[in-house]
């Protein structure tokens, strides 16, 4: 939802930049069962990793040998066999092993009954603002915060399948927070090679499809991301525009982008970051899709082949 978050009153349109390279949308797309409950982790660090490379056994030996010399003989004989186990583990493969991703589940589903601790303001870029919002929801209440859960955690499954290190930032629906700043913070300490934040919009029922907002600049803080953000918000919206069964918004933005400079999750970010709105939950349509689980595995899809062809594309500035 943006409705109940200032604008900066400007909205510079970007000319379009059509990713040459595309996945399989085909199997992208292809409506899958999610395996979106996986995405667990900690409220501040919500991450779970493939399990690590395991690329040196044999000092492992050594080490753990050592380090237990005194011990039983039946202890030092499950030291030296336990690491050839570990030596035959498979090495994450994939294409986005290495790379790591920052999944920004926007509001949280506790926020509504936690004025004091939303109204907190913190600072967003040059000015304060409220640490959170409460989000939207479709006409028949399915809220936004629930929603974009849904969607991130299945995000995450489709990114970690294919090796990447993903981080959410917050690891249930009933929590409340983080706040903007915090949420920002999460992707730069997981130093993210992209960050992706997940709404959908509150506009007036009349208005639909998805836009995808690209940080303006704030000098001094967000400097260093604007390119970068914007070759990912033109692959998100490409991707979007071909896969996701939305069209690109008809009230706002252009082509599909909006560029905003009154965000602290984007002000704050020093990793390529971008906000998705995937489509107005007030409008029939684009809530018909929303509320539908199917429709989210492939929104799901389209989000992570977006970001997989961020992440795997030219070196970054
Ligand atoms: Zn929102």
């Amino acid at each position: 939802m943006r409705s109940s978050e200032p604008r900066s009153g400007f909205v510079i349109p970007r000319r379009r930049t059509a990713s040459s390279r595309r996945l399989t949308l085909g199997a992208a797309l292809g409506l899958a069962l999610a395996a979106g409950g996986c995405g667990s982790g900690h409220a501040s660090s919500a991450s779970s990793t493939p399990a690590p490379a395991v690329s040196a056994p044999a000092p492992a030996v050594t080490t753990a040998a050592s380090t237990t010399a005194t011990t039983t003989t039946t202890t030092t004989t499950s030291h030296r066999t336990a690491p050839r186990r570990i030596a035959h583990v498979a090495r994450p493969a994939g294409p986005l092993r290495g790379k790591v991703v920052v999944i920004d589940p926007g509001h949280n589903g506790g926020n509504a009954a936690a004025p004091d601790a939303i109204n907190h303001m913190v600072p967003a870029g040059g000015f304060m603002k409220a640490c959170d919002t409460t989000g939207t929801a479709t006409d028949a209440g399915y809220s936004e915060a629930e929603f974009n859960f849904d969607v991130a955690l299945r995000v995450a499954a489709i990114l970690r399948r294919e090796g990447a290190r993903v981080v959410l930032t917050r690891s249930s629906n009933d929590g409340i927070g983080p706040c903007v700043s915090e949420r920002a913070a999460i992707g730069n300490r997981a130093h993210a090679d992209a960050a992706i934040s997940i709404h959908a919009d509150g506009a007036p029922a009349s208005g639909q499809g998805f836009h995808v907002i690209e940080p303006a600049l704030v000098a001094g803080y967000n400097d260093a991301i604007i390119a970068a953000s914007a070759r990912l918000g033109g692959i998100v919206r490409d991707e979007m525009a071909t896969g996701s069964g939305l069209v690109p918004s008809t009230y706002l933005g252009h082509d599909g982008i909006d560029v905003r400079g009154d965000l602290g999750g984007l002000n704050l970010s020093a990793v390529p970051k971008v906000f998705l709105e995937s489509g107005n939950m007030r409008n029939p349509h684009d809530a018909g899709l929303q509320t539908d689980p199917a429709w989210r595995e492939r929104l799901a899809h389209v989000i992570a082949a977006a970001l997989t062809l961020y992440v795997t594309g030219p070196a970054r500035s």
